[in-house]
């Protein structure tokens, strides 16, 4: 056990500023479940300043990931494939070699019990994806971070693409063993509830909700797109987004408690009321 702490992380990802409070909420949630390892954020040239220094307040580390750096000659290559920047962005976490285990949370992710357990999974471990099962979800999986892995998983991009046009479709593709090879890189579903869920099972999810570890609000529309009424404190689901309103309801507890009132003031137009 002994260094454990130091020699394993969460890790998320901010384009922009927006996604960072996705992030910012999720550093939170973990805090609160006492995790004890350490909690790491990518970031690209689109945060703000600001934005930085409320992150590095918070998390263990910031990591700034270059996504066209000419001093690396795999990040050349990329230069004539930009539908895939984004997607390589993700791919940036293995270059964290600090660390001997790793585990991405996409910044829509929510975790509402202690997941620590998780680094004693192996790579590639992940959860099914509620729309194809077969396929993990790429939002939430253990990795090891590895030089050598980044440079095969960003040669593999740019010679077979992914079929999805993200990070989901080329890492189903790199880990295409993942839904025969061993069930121990089978994460529980609970480590990855999307909100499709509470529509296409109900009777499941009512059953199984207590069990929940980590939300994620995949799609288009991300808990800080919400309405939030400030006198209430409750906030009111779009409709049609599949969200479910308590989880909801726990990231914007959290994101009125403990990380808006420390914006900073140049900050406060990113969520609408
Ligand atoms: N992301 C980002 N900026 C973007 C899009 C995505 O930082 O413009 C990061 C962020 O961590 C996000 C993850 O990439 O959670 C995956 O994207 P998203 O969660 O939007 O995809 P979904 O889970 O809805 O398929
Ligand atoms: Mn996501």
């Amino acid at each position: 056990m002994a260094g454990r702490e130091t020699k394993e992380a969460f890790v998320t990802l901010a384009t922009n500023d927006t996604y960072s409070l996705g992030c910012l909420v999720l550093e939170k949630s973990l805090r609160k479940v006492g995790t004890t390892r350490q909690l790491v954020v990518m970031v690209t040239s689109g945060v703000s300043e600001p934005m930085r220094n409320q992150l590095t307040r918070v998390f263990d580390l910031v990591q700034e990931v270059n996504l066209l750096d000419s001093k690396d000659p795999m990040n050349l290559m990329l230069l004539g494939r930009p539908d895939l920047n984004v997607t390589f962005t993700k791919l940036h976490c293995w270059r964290l070699t600090q660390f001997d285990k790793a585990v991405f949370l996409d910044a829509d992710t929510l975790v509402i019990q202690n997941i620590d357990e998780l680094f004693d999974r192996e790579e590639l471990s992940a959860a099914p994806d509620a729309g194809w099962p077969d396929c993990f979800n790429s939002g939430v999986f253990v990795f090891k971070p590895s030089q050598k892995t980044y440079e095969s998983l960003l040669s593999f991009a740019i010679t077979k693409g992914s079929f999805d046009g993200g990070d989901q479709g080329l890492l189903n593709l790199y880990f295409k063993d993942w839904s025969t090879k061993d069930i121990a890189r089978h994460l529980p579903f609970v480590f990855n509830v999307v909100s499709q869920a509470f529509y296409s099972y109900l009777p499941a999810f009512k059953q199984f909700r207590q069990n929940v570890k980590i939300v994620h609000f995949i799609g288009a529309t991300k808990p800080w797109h919400h309405t939030y009424n400030t006198t209430l404190g409750k906030v009111t689901a779009l409709p049609g987004t599949g969200h479910d309103s308590e989880f909801l309801q726990m990231w914007w507890d959290i994101f009125m408690e403990t990380v808006q009132p420390f914006l900073d003031s140049s900050l406060g137009g990113l969520v609408g009321e």
